[in-house]
């Protein structure tokens, strides 16, 4: 077998354009120091992060249902697991595994750090910011760093499989290939992505001016109507917004943009907060489905406002994890339509 990525170490490109280069090792080092720290903790360190989240109750995150000793066996394993697979993929010639062990290993990983271990307060975060109230604890600072971790293996393992199909690892082109798959739908997938948050919002106004359900929860929240009402307008916009991922606006300033009408889009401008929204929607919508199954079945019962409306309260919900897949999707596919020739093979 010929040495992975040997074209890479031959003319690397330096920093995150040269992500082929290094995500590998990148990988390798989250997970040796990600596996360390929950060995400290399993053995009575300060500090275990999987704890039930008194300000997220019901929506604390679906790992913090492990006891804490179970879960820090679990994690020990898994990054010791990914380590050793990290390792393979990048001298893939020296280790003989499956490869589609490798890359079921891989994404499972990255998967299941985004479905399992955030709970909703990411997507909270981004959402009181608009209200201008920040909260910030090391349960979140924790929840961001397994987010790194799952995008560090993401990328490891696009290299690799790029490498393993023979393409480019800069950028998938092969000798002769076709346009990616995703831009042939990329218009279905931002219509969904649009308006996947629209029942959400329709049912915060609802809220906001039901004269019946808005008493009730002021008496909660004092703020709940504003709150409510923003939460809601925000969707709108956000849904707009994401319109332009597959429109001539999201691709150059409209003329009569001050200052900047005319110029080309940054494609990060749009790649990169699309992403971030995405990945906090999408673990949300996770914690969000869980404990609306685990309700509805009847698994818990806790007297208060929210489980007595869960059909209005957390039913929209259900459509966050369609919601942050598809703008996840829209927002790749855009990157692949909009980039332009290789810097690396050349293709277009
Ligand atoms: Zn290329």
């Amino acid at each position: 077998m010929s040495l992975p990525l040997s074209h890479v170490e031959k003319s690397p490109a330096a920093g995150i354009k040269g992500w082929p280069s290094w995500a590998g090792y990148a990988a390798l080092m989250w997970s040796v120091l990600y596996g360390a720290l929950h060995l400290y903790w399993l053995f009575g360190g300060e500090g275990y992060p999987f704890k039930y989240n008194e300000q997220a109750g019901l929506f604390s995150a679906i790992v913090t249902y492990l006891p804490a000793k179970a879960g820090g066996i679990v994690f020990v394993i898994l990054c010791m697991l990914g380590a050793n697979i990290s390792l393979v993929m990048r001298y893939p010639d020296r280790f003989s595994l499956p490869r589609w062990l490798i890359l079921a290993y891989a994404w499972g990983f990255a998967a299941g750090l985004i479905i399992f271990v955030p709970d909703i307060s990411l997507i909270m975060v981004m959402a009181y910011a608009f209200l201008l109230k920040f909260d910030f604890n090391w349960l979140m600072f924790n929840q961001i760093v397994c987010i790194l971790g799952a995008l560090l293996w993401g990328f490891a393992v696009l290299g690799y499989q790029r490498w393993a199909r023979g393409a480019c690892v800069y950028c998938g082109r092969e000798a002769r290939s076709e346009p990616f798959v995703l831009v042939k739908w990329s218009r279905a997938i931002t219509w969904i992505a649009a308006a996947a948050p629209l029942p959400y919002a329709i049912s915060r106004f609802v809220w906001a001016f039901d004269p019946k359900i808005i008493h009730e929860f002021l008496q909660e929240n004092p703020s709940a109507q504003v709150t409510a009402l923003v939460f809601g307008i925000i969707c709108v916009i956000g849904g707009m917004l994401t319109l332009g991922l597959n429109q001539k606006w999201g691709e150059v300033f409209p003329a009569w943009f001050p200052f900047i009408g005319g110029k080309r889009v940054p494609i990060l401008l749009a790649v990169i907060p699309a992403s971030m929204v995405a990945i906090a929607v999408t673990a949300a919508g996770f914690v969000f489905t869980f404990a609306f199954t685990v309700v509805k079945l009847g698994y818990l019962h806790v007297d208060n406002i929210i489980f007595n409306q869960i059909n209005t309260a957390v039913g929209p919900m259900l459509l966050w994890i369609p919601w942050g897949v598809a703008l996840g999707l829209a927002a790749i596919a855009y990157y692949y339509r909009r980039r332009g020739q290789c810097g690396h093979c050349g293709r277009k």
